[in-house]
């Protein structure tokens, strides 16, 4: 049973080259992370594909029950898998933060264990007879960002050992820690050599893995520009893609609804793990009859939601996990301000501060074509366009290359029904923003990927489909 110091050291490095992990929140040395290079990924790809026909060959059943102790293992160490995850990526344990991740970490391993995957019997008419069977790829590439460095991770590994793979995981660099201690955990009950992890640079390691001619699919969740180069790596040898890339999800209010009532799902819609979610609401458009009052409530909802170190339990955001992410937030703050627009909350960062804090900020009446508006922010700042046409806020909507979630909020669900059907997404909400179920298929629209996870449909993106026939 681990604490967090064991934890720690049966993940810290014995040698080769390391570096420092501090915390995001504090500045506080917090561990050292190995550098891996892409020698390192050949071995752990060999280990992964000697390690595969084994696995393959347990059948579903033993598989099934494998993960469930992986879940097991997860939720005996739930503890210090979170204090180490509040640690190194900065969300506090408490809210929909660390150990809410760490919990859907064991329900999305238990989903994809008990989803149920039968041969299905494609013709059967007398003449003919064709079924349809999933088999393993052989070893899947999981690629994984900084923002919700376990569940994506176990969002990729969880369907692809089920199905039979073996895994190459390679974390975020900035939250290697993380994926290396889920990792751990996991390998405390899986067969030697299924799940394994290489920590390195994205540039080189993580693009020796998206072009090794051993790795049959590659699960990636980051950014478009990478996941464009990871599109180019598969060319060579055809290796299968999921892709959740960026967003930049629209909210849609009309004038038929109560602005007290929807302002704390309309806040953490927009403002869940501190605006570091790729299907967060990130623009949100409010019809001018009702304007004035959603940005009042939404101003009074957010102003007391406590923003600090993770570790006070009292804390539900955290500081961006990394510099150049707050850098990010505060150049496209700083656009709005200087376009005129007006900052009702926050957008008053102590630069100076220890930590990567950016204050919850809220923008009112910006151009909607600023720079907050059409660039991925990823952060908690958001801006609030006013409109009055319902064409013209489709127009809006839908104009950017990104398209992973959308929401719209009103009373009337048909009315609101029959927007979504109008909006390029992936998913479209209906009074809330971002909520996601293991068993519902998860995905982007246009430049915000291709392919499903979740669900029977992401048990399938992982298998290389196999018709039987005669
Ligand atoms: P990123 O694209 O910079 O990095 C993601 C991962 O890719 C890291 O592990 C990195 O090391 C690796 N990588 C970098 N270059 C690579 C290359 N050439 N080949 C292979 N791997 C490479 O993204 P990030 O900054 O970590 O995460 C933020 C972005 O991720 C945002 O755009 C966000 O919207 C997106 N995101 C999307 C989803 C989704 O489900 N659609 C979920 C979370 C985050």
């Amino acid at each position: 049973m681990h604490n967090y110091d064991t934890l720690l050291a049966a993940i810290t490095p014995q040698g080769g080259t390391t570096r420092e992990v501090h915390d995001p929140a504090t500045g506080a040395l917090i561990g050292t992370a190995p550098v891996q290079d892409v020698a390192a990924l050949d071995a752990v790809i060999d280990r992964a594909v000697a390690a595969q026909p084994g696995w393959a060959a347990l059948g579903d059943e033993e598989r099934r029950g494998y993960l469930h102790r992986a879940a097991d293992a997860i939720e005996a160490a739930a503890e210090p898998l979170a204090e180490l995850l509040s640690r190194e990526q900065g969300k506090p344990l408490n809210g929909p933060n660390a150990r809410f991740e760490v919990s859907a970490c064991a329900i999305w391993l238990r989903t994809a264990a008990d989803t149920p995957m039968p041969v299905e019997v494609l013709v059967d008419d007398g003449e003919s007879y064709a079924e349809m069977h999933y088999r393993p790829i052989g070893v899947v590439g999981a690629i994984t960002p900084w923002n919700w460095p376990m569940m994506i991770a176990i969002w990729q590994i969880a369907p692809s050992l089920r199905m039979g793979n073996a895994v190459v995981a390679k974390p975020a660099e900035t939250t290697t820690l993380s994926g290396l201690a889920l990792v751990a955990v996991m390998n405390e009950v899986l067969p030697a050599g299924v799940l394994n992890i290489v920590a390195g640079p994205g540039r080189t390691v993580g693009d020796a893995l998206t072009k090794s001619p051993l790795v049959g699919k590659i699960m990636f969740t980051g950014s478009t520009g990478v996941g464009k180069r990871i599109i180019e790596a598969s060319a060579n040898n055809i290796t299968r893609l999921t892709l959740e890339l960026g967003g930049n999800d629209a909210g849609i209010v009309l004038p038929d609804v109560d602005p007290a009532a929807i302002a704390a799902d309309l806040f953490w819609g927009a403002f869940i793990n501190t605006g570091q979610t790729c299907a967060a609401l990130k623009r949100l458009y409010v019809h001018d009859s009702v304007y004035e009052q959603v940005v009042e409530h939404l101003v009074a909802f957010a102003k007391d939601v406590p923003m600090g170190v993770g570790l006070d339990e009292q804390n539900v955001l955290g500081p961006l996990q990394n510099r150049g992410q707050y850098d990010i937030v505060h150049r496209l703050v700083e656009s709005a301000k200087a376009s005129g627009a007006r900052v009702v909350l926050g957008g008053d960062p102590d630069h100076d501060a220890v930590g990567n804090f950016y204050p919850t900020t809220i923008v009112a009446d910006i151009d909607p074509h600023n720079d907050l508006v059409v660039e991925e922010q990823f952060g908690p700042a958001l801006p609030v366009i006013r409109y009055t046409d319902l064409d013209e806020v489709l127009g809006l909507a839908n104009e950017l290359e990104f398209g992973l979630g959308a929401s719209v909020w009103s009373s009337d669900r048909d009315a609101a029904r029959q927007i979504a059907a109008r909006l390029q997404a992936g998913t479209v909400w209906i009074n809330s923003h971002g909520g996601l179920h293991p068993m519902v298929p998860f995905g982007g629209a246009k430049q915000s990927g291709y392919g499903r996870e979740f669900g029977v449909e992401g048990l399938k993106a992982v298998a290389e489909p196999q018709v039987v026939s005669g």
